[in-house]
């Protein structure tokens, strides 16, 4: 890559599990890289192979504070993905979220620079219809335990549709389904994370409910992938798309694949279905095949491979 098309790159929230993948696609494309994070779920661990490479810069900073930095594009990631994660400080997770959005947006305006906001399938709530298409304004609640996180994700998509329509700003809006690979947590109760870690460990495998309830999961490089083609989209389209693998799995067979590859002699247990938990979930992604010609290629199978030796290799250092 030629210096001209290097481009000076934010990622927030880089030392998470999407964002420390973001950034070492973008060194690989021969951008520059500024990290910022809180630690707050990210570790250090996560991108202590890319501290070496001279244009990767990391700096400790909550985005609820300004930045004041110069770069070209940014990816605005910061925030908790999981329950466990977000429910531990909602006040800081809606604050993340919303004054977050307002300070990168800021960012951007002062640098004309373009900005994409990692949102979420959690915007359509609970939802009436299935699969979920972009126009669909979702079924949330307001006031409930998840609401921090769902109603700050909105509220930041809100303010990226205004300072686009208010300032002519460049923005991309990701809305991100189920998503897997190495370096997610091992402990935030997602379904494969939990699976992988109970088979390597020989431990009973806790399906939730009959098990026959549906998700479909992306791997992250495909995700990733993802990120890409929405930055380089055209100004016109700023979404909110739909990123996801919208192949569907019964947990029963999720975990079945998993106990297979690991070899494990786990059992399958049954556990108490959580209040609320959906039958069904699985994106409709015809607006990124159309807009973006993305689509998912990693079919499960292939990506638990690197996923499950992530886990192997964290298992045996505890
Ligand atoms: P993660 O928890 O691994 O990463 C989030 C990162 O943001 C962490 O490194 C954390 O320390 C950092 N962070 C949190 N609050 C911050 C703050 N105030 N200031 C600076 N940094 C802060 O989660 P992830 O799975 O990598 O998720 C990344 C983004 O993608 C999130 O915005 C999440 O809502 C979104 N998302 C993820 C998924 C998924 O399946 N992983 C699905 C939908 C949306
Ligand atoms: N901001 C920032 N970095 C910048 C410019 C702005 O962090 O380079 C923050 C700052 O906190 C500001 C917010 O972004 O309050 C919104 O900026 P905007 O210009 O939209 O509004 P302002 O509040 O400055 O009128
Ligand atoms: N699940 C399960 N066993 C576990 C963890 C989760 O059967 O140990 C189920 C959970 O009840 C849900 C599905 O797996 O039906 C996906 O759960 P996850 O929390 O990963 O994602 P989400 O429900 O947010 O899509």
């Amino acid at each position: 890559m030629t210096y001209s098309l290097r481009k000076r790159v934010l990622v927030t929230g880089g030392a998470g599990f999407l964002g420390s993948h973001l950034c070492e696609r973008l060194l690989a494309d021969g951008h520059d890289v500024l990290c910022i994070d809180n630690f707050f779920t990210g570790t250090k661990e996560n991108i202590a192979h890319l501290l070496d490479n001279p244009f990767f810069e990391l700096m400790r900073h909550d985005v609820t504070f300004p930045l004041y930095v110069e770069v070209d594009e940014i990816y605005n990631l910061a925030c908790p993905a999981s329950p466990i994660h977000y429910q531990l400080d909602p006040v800081q997770t809606t604050k993340t979220s919303v004054h977050g959005a307002i300070n990168m947006l800021g960012l951007a305006k002062r640098l004309k620079a373009k900005i994409f906001q990692a949102s979420t399938s959690e915007v359509y709530g609970d939802p009436a219809i299935h699969p979920q298409p972009e126009h669909y304004w979702g079924n949330v609640n307001p006031i409930g335990p998840r609401s921090c996180y769902d109603e700050g994700k909105r509220c930041a998509e809100t303010l990226f549709f205004d300072y686009r329509r208010q300032h002519g700003l460049r923005v991309k809006v990701a809305r991100i389904f189920n998503t897997y690979g190495p370096r997610m947590h091992p402990n935030d109760g997602r379904v494969i994370s939990n699976f992988i870690v109970q088979a390597l460990r020989n431990e009973p495998i806790t399906v939730h409910g009959d098990g026959n309830q549906t998700r479909s999961f992306c791997y992250v490089d495909d995700l990733i992938a993802g990120f890409l083609r929405l930055m380089d989209s055209p100004d016109t389209f700023a979404g909110p798309v739909n990123l996801g693998n919208p192949e569907e799995f019964t947990m029963i067979e999720v975990a079945e694949t998993i106990r297979n590859l690991t070899g494990s002699r786990s059992s399958l247990v049954q556990q108490p279905l959580p209040a609320d938990d959906p039958r069904q979930r699985k994106p409709d992604i015809g607006l990124a095949r159309s807009a973006l010609g993305w689509e998912p290629e990693v079919p499960l199978g292939d990506g638990l491979k690197p996923t499950i030796a992530y886990f192997e290799r964290l298992l045996r250092r505890v």
